[in-house]
């Protein structure tokens, strides 16, 4: 039995093909299969590298039927390259499945690095990278998208987005309703390409420019958001201090009460403390125990 292949993860460009690396193309050339996502456009791409290797459709509605197919190739010896649209595959991209199934199968799985719309963004941003989430994708439908954001909105980390060019307006519209107004964001569009445009601003100030300007949303875009300021993180621990301690007064004695919402909340002892104390002395707000 001849020995399994490998499944090399390869990103390829998001706009400039200038930003393929010379390990992709090598690694391209050298598979048996390429598992793409729409393989005409990726069958375009490769032929302006030369590339000859046979291309295998591998998208969203196929993923979960195709694992066994590539599975079974790699495990007959075959090396197969994944590769997406543009940029990284998995990220909002296909290919979680097939490598999860080969990583169980204990087949070697390689990325070959490249570009990221995400990290692009991130980079030119000028918004804290220490720290940072990528969200992906928001809902579709408006109640549903301000639903995720309402959870995000004290989020401390730079937040990164993903969005459809005719959702941007939208998207920014729903961010200022529920991050505020002031919140320092950017769009960064159409990155590597020749309309390639990074907007600066505060979310009204993105929002309002969405609404006027019609080239800000053609093409492709990625929202970075600065995270909530970290005053939130002691406003919203305070408040759950205060939840927990109006909970737990009544039927527990003090230093138990401040013991528990120590535990849960992580606030310092000697603050839960001070706050215990005057929730008692104020009437009505945590009888005592
Ligand atoms: N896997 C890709 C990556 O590594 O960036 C992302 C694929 S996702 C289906 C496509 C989204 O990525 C677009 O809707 C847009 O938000 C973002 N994107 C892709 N290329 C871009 C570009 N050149 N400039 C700005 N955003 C881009």
């Amino acid at each position: 039995m001849s020995a399994p292949g490998t499944l090399f993860i390869v990103a390829t460009p998001i706009g400039n093909l200038g930003d393929i690396s010379d390990r992709a193309r090598s690694t391209l050339r050298e598979v048996q299969l390429i598992a793409a996502e729409d393989t005409r456009h990726s069958g375009q791409l490769l032929a302006q590298f030369g590339i000859e290797t046979p291309l295998l459709a591998l998208h969203e509605h196929n993923e979960a039927a195709r694992v066994a197919e590539l599975i079974a190739r790699l495990q007959g010896g075959a090396s197969i390259a994944l590769i997406s649209d543009a940029g990284t595959p998995l990220v909002s991209d296909p290919g979680y499945r097939l490598v999860a199934a080969a990583g169980a199968a204990g087949i070697d799985v390689r990325p070959i690095p490249g570009a990221c719309a995400a990290i692009a963004a991130l980079s030119v941003a000028g918004l804290p990278t220490d720290r940072f989430a990528f969200e992906g994708f928001l809902p579709q439908r408006r109640a549903a998208r301000r639903a995720r954001l309402e959870t995000l909105a004290h989020e401390t980390r730079t937040l990164v987005f993903y969005e459809a060019p005719h959702r941007l307006g939208e998207a920014l519209e729903d961010l200022a309703a529920v991050f505020g107004p002031t919140r320092q964001a950017v769009v960064a569009r159409e990155l590597t390409k020749l309309h390639e445009t990074v907007y600066r601003g505060d979310l009204a100030q993105l929002g309002a420019r969405a609404a006027t300007d019609a080239n800000m949303v053609r093409g492709e875009a990625v929202v970075v958001v600065a995270g909530a300021p970290p005053d939130d993180d002691a406003d919203v621990a305070a408040a759950r201090v205060d939840a927990l301690l109006r909970a737990l007064l009544p039927v527990l004695p003090l230093s138990a009460a401040v013991d528990l919402a120590v535990e849960v909340t992580g606030v310092r002892r000697n603050r839960v403390y001070e706050r215990a104390l005057e929730l008692k002395r104020q009437p009505g707000d945590a009888e005592d125990a």
